[in-house]
Parts: C-alpha cells; sequence; structure tokens
C-alpha cells in the first residue's frame, strides 16, 4: 500500500511511476519522435498527474492523455481537441480562467475544479488495457482519499472512467448502490456526501458527430459545479 500525505506529493509520485512497461514505451516513444507541428517543443513523456487545486469540491474525471496532448504538454486534457472543447466549456459556466489551453504555462487556472484520469499515461489508440488501468488504480484511489473531504461533485467523462470510478468510490467508503448504476450521459447518482454527473466523453468522436454539443457539456458542468456550491 502506498501512503501519499498530500495531493502534491501523489503529483510527484505519479509523474515518476513506471509500472507499466507497453505505456512506458509507447509514451516515450512518441515524445522522442513527436508530431512534425511540436517538433520545436520538448514532450513531457511521462505519466500526467491530475490538475487542478487540492481542495477542490469538484472533481473531472476523465480516460488517458492524449499522446501528442497531455503526454506533450504534462497537464491533464491540455494540447488537444478535446481539451479545447472541455476547457472552453469550463470557461464558459465560470469555472476556467480562460477557454484555452495550450501548455503548461498558459495560466489557465481552474476555479474549484480537479481534472484526472483512471489511467495516467498516453496509451496506443487511446485504449489502455484492462491490467494497465487496474494499476493505475492506485493513483485514482489515493487522489479519491485526498480530495474527499471536500468533494461534493464528481462529473465522468465516458463510460471507461465510470466504470474505473466507482469501485474507486467503494473503496473510499461512499454508498455506490447495487446494482451499480450505469453510465449514460446526463445520468446523476447520489452517494453520501458526493453526486456523481454521467457526460458523454470530450472526444472529437463524439463532438465532431453532434453526440455531444458544448451545451450538453457546459450544461451537466453548470449542474455539478451548482451542486459543488462552485455557482
Ligand atoms: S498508467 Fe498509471 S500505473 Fe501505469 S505507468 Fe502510467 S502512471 Fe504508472
Amino acid at each position: 500500500m502506498v501512503v501519499v500525505r498530500d495531493i502534491h506529493r501523489l503529483d510527484s509520485a505519479v509523474a515518476s511511476c513506471r509500472a507499466c512497461p507497453r505505456l512506458v514505451r509507447w509514451r516515450e516513444k512518441v515524445a522522442a519522435e513527436k508530431k512534425p507541428q511540436f517538433e520545436e517543443q520538448t514532450y513531457w513523456g511521462k505519466a500526467v498527474p491530475g490538475f487542478g487545486p487540492a481542495d477542490a469540491p469538484m472533481l473531472i474525471v476523465g480516460l488517458a492523455p492524449a499522446a501528442h496532448g497531455a503526454n506533450r504538454t504534462g497537464r491533464m486534457f491540455t494540447g488537444d481537441r478535446s481539451g479545447d472543447v472541455l476547457f472552453a466549456a469550463l470557461h464558459a459556466v465560470g469555472l476556467a480562467s480562460q477557454p484555452t489551453a495550450t501548455h503548461i504555462d498558459d495560466g489557465l487556472t481552474l476555479r474549484g475544479v480537479r481534472i484526472t484520469a483512471p489511467v495516467h499515461c498516453a496509451p496506443p489508440d487511446n485504449t489502455p488495457t484492462i491490467t494497465e488501468r487496474d494499476h493505475c488504480r492506485k493513483w485514482l484511489d489515493i487522489e479519491l482519499g485526498l480530495l474527499k473531504p471536500t468533494l461534493r461533485s464528481v462529473v465522468v467523462l465516458g463510460g471507461f472512467g465510470w466504470q474505473s470510478l466507482l469501485p474507486v468510490l467503494a473503496s473510499n467508503g461512499w454508498a455506490v448502490p447495487r446494482p451499480r448504476p450505469k453510465f449514460g450521459h446526463g445520468t446523476r447518482v447520489d452517494m453520501g456526501t458526493i453526486r456523481l454527473f454521467g457526460c458523454f466523453h470530450v472526444s472529437q468522436r463524439n463532438t465532431f458527430t453532434g453526440r455531444l454539443t458544448p451545451t450538453m457539456v457546459e450544461d451537466v458542468l453548470r449542474a455539478a459545479g451548482s451542486h459543488a456550491g462552485l455557482l
């Protein structure tokens, strides 16, 4: 059992994790080869910690870093099309200081919101294995435990995050209903001190096809922010 006393130490521990050989090889290969448009940049190429305040009342849970997004910038959801949608929506509802997130020093701050993922390393084809997800669960477990005193709302982007999160909530003492609630956009589940909000993932597959619109994302964020006392 890993003992981590605060979020700052957790973030450092995550960034130096090398527990999944396939993901370590992939994230470092991508970081060495780069995309032509980012050739001048030094990729992060490590596990990407959560982003946002240590006493956040609201948490957003995604899937995993993108190869040329967070694996390049070192900050969750930053620098890719999914992040463009998410940060624009966070800014529109008053939870982010700016609508864009391009690199780690761009000045973006979140108000009462932390963003994390059940898998902290970029996976090939955006698809981690179950074993990799299970390896990474320890970090989500610790993060939820550290956030527990202040946490009130959790927005889960997509079914993978939902499935990964429920057992972690249960192991941290939240009352997860039985049978376990199914993921869906607009689903809301109360679990004692927190309310869970389901939202389709802000992936290009969803946003380019119109399955998920900016208004739909903003509506979920507004409801979660309001429940958390932020709006
Ligand atoms: S996915 Fe998680 S457990 Fe695996 S190497 Fe990355 S940070 Fe470590």
